[in-house]
């Protein structure tokens, strides 16, 4: 089997399994206990609270542990305008994440108003973009960091800046990009960022929102007093020791990962031009190592990933059927890819763990598919 699906899900680091395994065996205490047998399990949660911190540049104290992706993003969206915005407006763009855009499609329904930012057709969010649309009430704005079919990285700190300048605040859906390059709360300046930790190496169901200090965000769930009264529930400890242990080791090791599948990536393009298949790239250079959003005009996405899924290669796809047509993603649709493109994308998200040889099978078989 050839994974190159790193974008959708990664395999759980073995130092990450590592950490975990005392926690589901021996150490089960809830953290929370008084009692000695509850330290190794509450000293757990703080020292992993401090290595994700550590890890984007945060404090301790602006971390909160949720159960991935979609609810960081769900809180932060909901939970600031809970709290922010009566009837204002929160600008985000049209190639998000659906954790992000339907979370706006409910807010629209409480009554708020969600402006839509278009990419350009390279797959990015301008701060002439924003500006635009950035009006007195507007109080949120959300742009994710890296777009999770392009692997466009956008420009987070400028259109930070900018929004700060007009006294909104600022969340990232930084799922993509976490533990595969450098991410750094005070230097990009957001105000709330989410992250999922199956996607870089650690457990799937675990993530966490950073907050800045003093942002103010409703408490996601009420109950205990965990999470500082912020998201109530038994912490799952092993998880987030996972996590924690997950991202130290994708930190420590982000620029030789970064550099090895830039390089698988550099391959594999070169193979397919050697044989001479017809294809564009969507996204522009600005953007995560490993990714490739690849469109072979006149094709069908779901037959390739089929054709590929017999050989025991796992790549996703831009397109979906349902047993009536093929439905372009919403992110193809926003950078407004020709359809003929659109339908025969397939997304390729290379790892850490794939090898020269993955890429060049990957390439003889879509060869195979392409030239017979
Ligand atoms: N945001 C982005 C950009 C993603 O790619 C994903 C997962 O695909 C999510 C959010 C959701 O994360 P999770 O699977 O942890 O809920």
């Amino acid at each position: 089997m050839i994974y190159a699906d790193n974008a959708a899900t990664t395999k759980l680091a073995g130092e990450a399994f590592e950490a975990m395994r005392p926690f589901l065996l021996e150490e089960y205490a809830n953290p929370s206990q008084p009692y000695s047998f509850s330290r190794p399990a509450k000293k757990a949660l703080a020292e992993a609270r401090a290595t994700i911190s550590a890890c984007i540049g945060a404090a301790p104290e602006e971390i909160f542990f949720t159960s991935g992706g979609t609810e960081s993003d769900n809180w932060a969206l909901k939970g600031s305008a809970m709290v922010n915005g009566a009837q204002g407006t929160i600008i985000t763009t049209a190639f998000e994440h659906h954790a992000v855009l339907h979370s706006c499609a409910a807010l629209e329904q409480s009554g708020r108003h969600i402006a839509y930012l278009t990419p350009t057709e390279e797959g990015y969010i301008t701060p002439q973009h924003l500006q635009e649309k950035l009006g007195a009430d507007t109080f949120l704005v959300s742009v994710m960091l890296a777009n999770n079919e392009l692997g466009t990285i956008q420009p987070i700190k400028e259109l930070c800046a900018l929004t700060h300048s007009k006294g909104a605040l600022f969340h990232t859906d930084a799922v993509q990009a976490i533990g595969h390059v450098p991410v750094d709360v005070h230097d990009l300046g957001v105000d709330l960022l989410a992250a999922s930790a199956h996607k870089f190496n650690g457990p799937k169901g675990i993530g966490f929102l950073y907050r800045r200090k003093g942002t103010k965000l409703l408490p996601f769930a009420d109950g205990g007093a965990q999470e500082a009264g912020m998201r109530a529930g038994t912490e799952n400890v092993a998880a987030i020791v996972g996590m924690a242990a997950a991202l130290k080791a994708n930190h420590e090791a982000m620029r030789e990962n970064a550099q090895h599948v830039a390089a698988l990536e550099q391959k594999l393009v070169a193979l397919l031009d050697a044989a001479g298949i017809a294809y564009r790239r969507n996204g522009g250079a600005k953007k995560l190592p490993g990714l490739l959003s690849l469109s072979f005009p006149g094709a069908d996405g779901e037959a390739i990933l089929h054709r590929l899924d017999l050989r025991g290669i796992c790549v996703s796809t831009g397109s979906a059927c349902n047993s009536k047509s093929t439905e372009i993603s919403h992110v193809l649709k926003a950078i407004n890819l020709q359809e003929s493109y659109a339908r025969g994308t397939i997304r390729i998200s290379l790892g850490k763990d794939n090898s020269e040889e993955d890429v060049t099978i990957i390439a003889q078989e879509l060869k195979k598919i392409f030239k017979g």
